[in-house]
């Protein structure tokens, strides 16, 4: 391919546009993990984290991505032959459920039409009719990032606990941490999987676990087999600042600035309404676009990017292949079941108004030159809503 001037617009919805002091934050000598400077920078980290999982909990850093961290959350809690209750809310949560069958779990997927996030009910009346408490775990994508859709974590935990059922609660925060409003410890939640590519503005290579008492209970009796997984090492090592095997050092000076960035310079409530603002500019412009949103209940509307579907007949794909050659920006694909019905742009992560505008731009011009059918003004319509609402 031909260079192409100018910044790339990398507006996936993970991973995100790295910020420049981050990157710089990386920049330093490795470190020796095992001396007495790392240990400061482990505790201060392990503080910070607590923080944005909101919770007083243990929380675990794995050098893996994502997937690493669901795996650790089910062989740390779970044993062979375990029934567990996961519902079909789109592309992450149809790879959960395929870690839980191969790791030998039970598996009772609840289908689902891509376009919603949990119900609630579903969950209670699912539990309830589990009269001999065969379910142990139900496991939960919070923010589906193939669809677009936020699940409503706080609302399941109450039918959970209509439901009186004993089972652990796990949730997948890997594209919401850092992005959209969560509570470890107010929802009740037994282990949040966490990532670090998306609103913490990090490289991939680090995931997490936010440990409940109840789960760091149930891991005594878990017989799944779990080594490099094993959450009680870590806790041990972690303790004083280190790891029972070599950490991604220079990762964590980077998680170290952008927890600064989050936590103390902006604020989560800040982080949080600016990515509530940008969810609604991009709704806008869609609309204006005359488009559809994959996501059905506007209670469920994700803060951190929007799935829109391209008219029958036409191919989402070959959009983003438009906009990536004539406009040098990224959006995110349609992934399996909606693969070139869907495309999405992902507003997470390190993003202002402007490079929202220059991203809505790129849209609005690939698809008048990718010749799908569309109505202009879907800028003006979020330029508006953004000057209007600062
Ligand atoms: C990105 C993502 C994953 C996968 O994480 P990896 O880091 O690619 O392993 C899982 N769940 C959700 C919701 C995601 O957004």
């Amino acid at each position: 391919m031909p260079r192409q001037a100018g910044r790339h617009f990398l507006q996936i919805p993970g991973p995100t546009n790295v910020p420049e002091r981050v990157l710089r934050a990386m920049d330093m000598p490795t470190m020796d993990h095992r001396g007495p400077e790392f240990a400061l920078l482990t505790l201060e980290i392990l503080k910070g984290l607590k923080q944005v999982f909101k919770t007083s909990a243990d929380v675990v850093i794995y050098p893996a991505s994502g997937t690493g961290a669901w795996e650790a959350a089910m062989v740390n809690t779970l044993s062979a032959g375990d029934k567990v209750l996961m519902f079909e809310t789109g592309h992450f949560a149809t790879l959960w459920q395929v870690i839980a069958n191969d790791l030998g779990l039970d598996v009772e997927f609840v289908e689902g039409d891509w376009r919603r996030g949990v119900d609630p009910a579903e969950v209670e009346a699912r539990l309830s009719a589990d009269e001999n408490h065969a379910i142990k775990a139900v496991m939960v994508v919070h923010n589906e990032t193939s669809t677009g859709v936020t699940s409503r974590i706080g609302e399941i935990r109450k039918a959970i606990d209509k439901s009186g059922h004993p089972a652990l609660f796990m949730v997948d925060v890997i594209s919401s941490l850092g992005s959209i409003d969560y509570r470890h410890d107010e929802w009740g939640v037994d282990v949040t999987v966490g990532g670090s590519q998306k609103g913490l503005m990090l490289p991939p290579g680090l995931s997490f676990n936010a440990i409940s008492t109840k789960a760091l209970e149930a891991s005594k009796t878990a017989t799944l087999p779990a080594s490099f997984w094993n959450w009680q090492p870590m806790i041990a090592a972690n303790k004083t600042g280190y790891f029972p095997y070599t950490p991604a050092t220079n990762l964590l000076y980077a998680l170290r600035e952008s927890l600064k960035m989050l936590l103390e310079e902006e604020g989560l409530g800040n982080v949080f309404a600016r990515h509530r603002r940008h969810g609604e500019a991009t709704r806008l412009a869609v609309r204006a676009w005359g488009l559809e949103i994959l996501c059905l209940d506007p209670e469920e509307y994700s803060a951190a990017l929007t799935a829109i579907m391209v008219p029958e007949g036409h191919d989402a794909d070959h959009l983003r292949k438009v906009i990536l050659e004539r406009y040098n920006m990224s959006l995110g694909t349609g992934l399996a079941k909606v693969q070139g019905r869907v495309f999405r742009i992902g507003h997470l992560g390190d993003f202002n108004d402007l490079m929202l505008a220059g991203t809505l731009s790129g849209v609005e011009m690939g698809l008048a030159a990718a010749k799908i059918p569309f109505n202009k003004g879907g800028i003006n319509a979020a330029l508006d809503y953004l000057t209007e609402n600062p």
